[in-house]
């Protein structure tokens, strides 16, 4: 099976592993979780940056830092990996869903504008909902595939409406926003994720960026057991979500081949681009002209009104060719835990989600296989029963 997207571990993974291991530093401090926590800051474009266990928990101490609390709201998108409603539920609020981008899958900012207008009144320095009576705390946009929501006009907003702004940018090290860093757009707090089917990996981890120090100390503070002191003293109830030495090694390792990854990432996605052009109704992942994507992801959309099938039916054609193929995120209020989350109309995420194929993407997939992917995908996508039906109906 040529695999979706698996860690490329020809670095210094191995000999910094060893390293630890001599030293005996395999816990939550020694010298490889600063070196990564400087790595991360300057590859994200900010002054600092403090590295978790994972991702998920580096969003949901973001959040509490910037002072999301229970009962509140946090503005999210409907099509995002779980975690980012997870982060949220896990300071006891709710996230409220808006709808995505056609054009870049992320955070509409005119929707979250009309939202805001629309759907809460000002209270106090900030907004309250008005279907539900909670207090609108944050927002959270979501940086899908690694490409940057457009980030100028939701800061313009959540600006004016009061709300700190957190980014979910767990796939999105090494892009760019109008030429600036993922981390350096204005947001409060970045959070980023080196879970291991992300671009770079630590095996398991996450980290926080920022250029506000307060906000980063308070982070680091809440998230190593909010201690004060040397000793036994803790000031609040703290976390410990500490990154350990031995994840942050090979951390490390791969952060010092982010740019040869992320130049893989997007070769191989521009190769799949430019081999499905003619593939009836099949359009590419969105690549905004404000923004350099990450690429975490490969694939195509089939933007069909049959494309839910034919999407279906072409992920179980490659897989039974060999070819890892997958689905691409459920949104969130098909989801248990978010059926009954406040939200807004959410046409553009319910229609694009299951038409998504993810295709492998390894960043050292080799270009025999994916030229195998990219020829099998042909012959699928031109059977007759994979063939458009009927036009698209979006
Ligand atoms: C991977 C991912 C996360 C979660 O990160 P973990 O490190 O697995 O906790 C959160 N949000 C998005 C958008 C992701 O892709």
């Amino acid at each position: 099976m040529i695999p979706l997207c698996v860690p490329n571990l020809a670095g210094n993974e191995g000999a910094y592993l060893a390293e630890c291991v001599s030293s005996t530093f395999v816990s939550s401090v020694g010298p490889f979780v600063s070196r990564f926590e400087h790595m991360v800051a300057e590859a994200a474009g900010t002054t600092g940056a403090v590295a978790t266990a994972s991702g998920t928990a580096a969003l949901h101490a973001a959040l509490l830092v910037v002072g999301v609390r229970p009962g509140d709201l946090v503005i999210c998108p409907a099509l995002t990996f779980i975690a980012s409603a997870n982060a949220i539920a896990h300071c006891g609020a709710s996230p409220w869903l808006l709808d995505i981008s056609h054009e870049s899958w992320t955070l509409d900012s005119a929707i979250f504008a009309r939202a805001i207008t629309k759907e809460t009144v000002a209270d106090g320095n900030g907004r309250r909902h008005v279907a539900s009576g909670r207090r609108v705390a944050a927002v959270v946009p979501v940086f899908t595939l690694g490409t940057p929501a457009d980030m100028d006009p939701i800061l313009d907003v959540a600006w004016n409406a009061g709300l700190p702004v957190v980014v979910d940018a767990a796939a999105a090290l090494g892009a760019s926003y109008k030429g600036r860093s993922s981390g350096d757009l204005g947001a409060q707090l970045t959070m980023y994720s080196f879970n291991g089917n992300k671009t770079v990996t630590a095996g398991g981890g996450g980290a926080i960026a920022g250029s506000d120090q307060k906000l980063i100390d308070a982070f680091r503070h809440l998230t190593t057991t909010a201690r004060v002191g040397a000793d036994y003293d803790h000031d609040r109830v703290g976390y410990n979500y500490r990154m350990t030495n031995l994840q942050a090694a090979v951390g490390c390792a791969q952060m010092e081949q982010l740019d040869t990854f992320i130049a893989a990432k997007r070769r191989i996605a521009a190769r799949y681009n430019e081999a499905f052009h003619d593939v009836p109704d099949a359009r590419p992942f969105p690549r905004p002209s404000y923004c350099e994507s990450g690429a975490w992801f490969s694939g195509l959309l089939l933007d069909a009104a049959d494309g839910p099938e034919r999407s279906e039916m072409l992920r179980n054609g490659l897989r039974a060719a060999g070819i890892d193929a997958r689905p691409f995120w459920k949104p969130m209020h098909f989801q248990a835990p978010y059926r009954d989350a406040p939200r807004s109309a959410l046409p553009v995420s319910e229609y694009l989600w299951n038409r998504i194929v993810t295709l492998p993407c390894s960043t050292h997939l080799s270009d025999e296989d994916q030229a195998h992917v990219i020829a099998e995908t042909l012959r699928l996508t031109h059977q007759p029963a994979l063939r458009p039906v009927r036009a698209a109906s979006a």
